[in-house]
């Protein structure tokens, strides 16, 4: 660490770390890695995925809990529709937004409304972003940034949050991914804007850029760039293995990227899942969220990003579990940053 003038305790000691997007702070308990792990291991799976199967409703010709069948031809794939069980739904016909506040100001609530979408990837069952054709993933990222569109100008939306659950959270290992568009702009996404709207008021400077900036300059971090964007395990990472993907411009959302960007944006994304698979040798759980600017008619400047969020510790088989002092008090983790970029660069040297 010392080449890039950071102290050489950053490697070796205890210590805490900001995060000055969200304000948070995470613990790096460096010692803690040479613990015995005698929790949870779960059983790998070692049997093919098939590529149809019967009682997944979203393989081809299949009926979903809606009644409608999923569609049988590879040109009908992406699409989106929305959830059967849809945990935000649309006002009705003329209801506006109700809140409560009692008195004491202490009890506070308002109602809650949105869309939630599903987005099939392909027909195959057994695909996955990183394994379907190139030209194919980036039709999947071009209806993200249709649907943000077409529900970010409804005026019941003020954020549409596009994240994937990849064998962590989700019941379906059918290619897809969901998109909640809410009337509220996330909590985290709201702490998220207020750093990056201080940090450029303060320095006249992007946040995001200039991470990516000082991230390509220290390098250590890295684990890929392209011509667009670059992944690094973030300084202040919470889980392992987290790694975000950061556009070398400003961006605000997927609609401000041209076609070689958005194609760029596409390998990143594909070449971080292959990292992932490619440390823990197999499909590494993950979930992936991108914030975008709200679509509530603010005003914004370069605040979209991508996040990668694999729940795993060692291996694919013993999961990160954010319990007792993660749960209640903040978050903590064990290998450094640098370490997990290291070995995201260079797998071989893992295990
Ligand atoms: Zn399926």
């Amino acid at each position: 660490m010392s080449k890039i003038g950071q102290p050489h305790w950053l490697g070796t000691a205890n210590q805490f770390r900001f995060n000055p997007l969200t304000g948070e702070k995470v613990q790096v308990s460096t010692e803690r890695l040479l613990r015995t792990w005698g929790g949870e291991v779960s059983a790998r799976s070692t049997k093919k995925n098939a590529e149809y199967l019967p009682d997944c409703p979203f393989c081809p010709g299949n009926i979903r809990e809606s009644g409608e069948k999923a569609p049988t031809e590879l040109s009908e794939y992406p699409y989106a529709f929305v959830n059967d069980s849809a945990a935000l739904k649309p006002p009705a016909e003329g209801e506006a937004q109700a809140s409560y506040r009692d008195d004491t100001g202490i009890y506070q609530a308002e109602t809650a409304h949105g869309v939630c979408e599903v987005i099939i990837h392909h027909l195959r069952h057994d695909l996955t972003l990183a394994t379907i054709e190139r030209e194919h993933a980036v039709k999947v990222l071009k209806l993200w940034a249709n649907r943000y569109k077409e529900l970010g100008e409804r005026p019941y939306i003020n954020y549409v949050n596009i994240f994937e659950n990849f064998l962590f959270g989700s019941s379906m290992r059918h290619p897809h991914n969901q998109l909640w568009a809410s009337s509220l702009v996330s909590p985290i996404q709201e702490k998220i804007l207020s750093n990056i709207a201080a940090y450029k008021e303060k320095t006249g400077k992007h946040l995001i850029q200039t991470i990516a900036e000082e991230e390509l300059k220290q390098q250590e971090r890295v684990v890929f760039e392209n011509g667009d964007f670059v992944a690094v395990v973030p300084f202040w990472a919470v889980w392992p293995f987290e790694m975000i993907i950061l556009p070398r411009k400003p961006k605000n959302s997927l609609l401000d990227l041209n076609e070689s960007e958005l194609l760029n944006f596409t390998d990143a994304y594909v070449l971080a899942i292959e990292k992932l698979n490619a440390l823990f040798v197999g499909d590494c759980p993950y979930s992936s969220g991108l914030y975008q600017a709200p679509t509530n008619g603010g005003d914004y400047d370069g605040v979209m990003y991508l996040m990668f969020r694999p729940p795993v510790l060692h291996d694919i088989r013993t999961m990160k579990w954010m319990v007792g002092y993660e749960l209640m008090s903040m978050s903590q983790r064990d290998l450094t940053p640098e370490v997990a970029a290291f070995f995201l660069r260079n797998p071989d040297g893992w295990g």
